[in-house]
């Protein structure tokens, strides 16, 4: 650092360079990039499949975090690398546009990378090997079309649905339950899908979680959940063809907006006054029940004089109740909110078919479910485990298994699992790479190759020797001519995924190669990285 001066004389400060510029160029960068992108896909490949191991993760603050679930663990986990952080965009992107197939998106990503180094090496220019990538994924993805089977269902025949949630929970904390739960997801999604235009709009789906009870105890309510309980242990906890009174005013007697005092001097003028405040909320409680309420959420809080008083009446009531909450329950049972008790009517109060109060035992914790309301189909799906670890992981299954079905109600096209997809894929590419002249053909055949990643992932999981596994399918595939062979994870003696009802969607699927080859474009196009020093690696 020095001190100048310019020309008019006034001072200033010249902070030299720290330090060069780092700077990485051609094949050093590609094979940076590259071994960036492996590790991050290595990471991933034990959790693939329905053996698949789950990752634990402690954050800075000591909140763990155990799940198997692709987008969350690249979530969780720190990473510096820009090509690494576009791996974990990656899988985002997956999760957000399909929401299942987030572990395999990034596996197939790092292994068509890991493929394009051998190519590099070899002096192929990495354009070619994009060019010929691009034409192999377009060959896939035909193919893909082709080998797709679709499934039927209705609303009354819905088990088609329950199998391919039930694949997509195979692999998560869950799976001792995976047909009551796929059941649940299946269920809520149908209950709020709108057949006709092949739609599902998921702000009807609430996840709700609790920790305590067990993961069997996870049940779907069709309605809505506010984590509140009723007023008063005395007052009635389930109220059928309830009519809700929904109150954005304080059960108290009115206070002046200006600052008073009040000077008593004689006793009998202090029991007055507690008279006359007595009669407010007599007054209060009477003008609401004579409207046909029979129950009333506030949304501000009411002392125990109230609370008794409205005991005393017959009325339950819930306060504290979240203005959030309060307009969704309006809407959902067609109720009016009311700022002034003198605003009370029948008219404006809300119907529901059931309110219950949902507790959990010894702990004080009480939830208020409000059912078969006029206005809506939202339905809940409330959440048990041992812990709030698990209970956490259940919800991200559980989330999964709902865009799954989600993606079979808009498109009931599926292919079948356990790589066997793949390999169908990796064979049919490789037959064509052979009819293409140019140097593209290494990267076309690169890519048949790269697809062998998934299964020999799966049958790695699933404790089976991988390459053994892999030829063992390829070569039946080839001689059966049957594209549903995979990696039978589940040891049940047949690699027929059709059999085994193994399937995933043929959206999920393409979206798949669609994204891992576009991102590999992207990092095979850097050649030159140049970093400011200090800057994270
Ligand atoms: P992702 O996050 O990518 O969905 P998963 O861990 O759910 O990862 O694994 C999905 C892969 O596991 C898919 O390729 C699917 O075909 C395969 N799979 C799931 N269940 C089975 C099974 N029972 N047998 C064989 N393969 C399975």
């Amino acid at each position: 650092m020095s001190l100048a001066f310019d020309e008019y004389g006034r001072p200033f400060i010249i902070v030299r360079e720290q330090q060069a510029k780092e700077r990485l160029k051609g094949i050093e960068a590609h094979k940076a990039h590259i071994l960036a992108a492996k590790t991050i896909s290595n990471i991933m490949k034990s959790s693939l499949g329905p053996k698949g191991m789950d990752k634990m993760m402690v954050s800075q603050d000591g909140e763990v975090t155990v799940t198997n679930d692709g987008a969350t663990i690249l979530e969780n986990m720190q990473v510096d690398n820009q090509i690494a952080k576009l791996m974990v965009q990656l899988s985002k992107s997956q999760d957000d546009e399909i929401g299942d197939g987030t572990t395999g998106v990034v596996v197939l990503a790092g292994s068509l990378l890991e493929q394009a180094e051998g190519l590099i090496e070899k002096g192929i220019h990495p354009c070619r090997i994009y060019e010929g990538y691009e034409v192999a994924c377009k060959i896939a993805i035909e193919h893909l079309g082709s080998i797709s089977d679709s499934i039927t269902f209705s609303k009354d025949d819905l088990e088609p649905l329950v199998k391919t949630a039930m694949t997509c929970l195979g692999s998560k904390i869950v799976n001792r339950f995976h047909r009551q739960m796929s059941e649940i997801a299946v269920k809520a999604v149908v209950s709020v899908a709108d057949m006709e235009r092949k739609d599902v709009n998921f702000e009807n789906i609430k996840l709700e979680g609790k920790e305590g009870g067990k993961l069997e105890d996870t049940q779907l309510i069709k309605g809505i959940i506010i984590d509140k309980g009723i007023s008063h242990p005395q007052m009635p906890k389930t109220i059928k063809d309830a009519k809700i009174c929904l109150l954005t005013c304080p059960f108290e007697p009115p206070k002046p907006k200006t600052k008073n005092s009040i000077e008593i001097t004689k006793a009998e003028d202090l029991k007055k006054l507690g008279d006359i405040e007595q009669q407010y909320f007599i007054d209060m409680v009477q003008k609401v029940k004579a409207t046909g309420a029979n129950l009333v959420l506030c949304q501000w809080g009411f002392d125990d004089e109230a609370n008794h008083l409205l005991l005393q009446n017959g009325l339950p009531a819930v306060r504290w109740v979240g203005g959030l909450d309060l307009e969704k329950i309006a809407m959902a049972t067609g109720g009016r909110i009311v700022a002034r008790f003198e605003d009370v009517s029948a008219d404006k109060l809300g119907k529901a078919g059931l309110v219950r109060e949902i507790g959990f035992g010894t702990t004080q914790d009480r939830y208020l479910s409000i059912e078969d309301c006029p206005n809506t189909n939202a339905v809940t799906i409330f959440v048990r485990g041992g812990n709030k670890m698990i209970v956490e992981e259940a919800k991200r299954s559980i989330h999964d298994a709902l865009c799954v079905t989600r993606n079979l109600i808009r498109d009931n096209r599926i292919i079948y699992g356990g790589g066997s997809a793949e390999i169908s894929c990796g064979l049919k590419i490789a037959s064509k790479a052979d009819e293409i002249p140019t140097i593209e053909q290494y990267a076309v055949r690169a890519f048949a190759d790269a697809l062998d990643a998934i299964p020999l992932a799966l049958a790695e999981n699933s404790g089976l020797e991988p390459i053994e596994a892999l030829s063992g399918v390829k070569a039946l595939q080839i001689k059966e001519n049957n594209p549903h062979l995979g990696i039978d994870c589940n040891y049940k003696n047949t690699n027929d995924m059709k059999a085994q009802f193994v399937f995933d969607t043929l959206p999920g699927k393409t979206q798949q190669f669609l994204l891992a080859n576009q991102v590999v474009k992207m990092i095979l196009k850097i050649d030159d990285i140049i970093k400011q020093s200090g800057s994270p690696d």
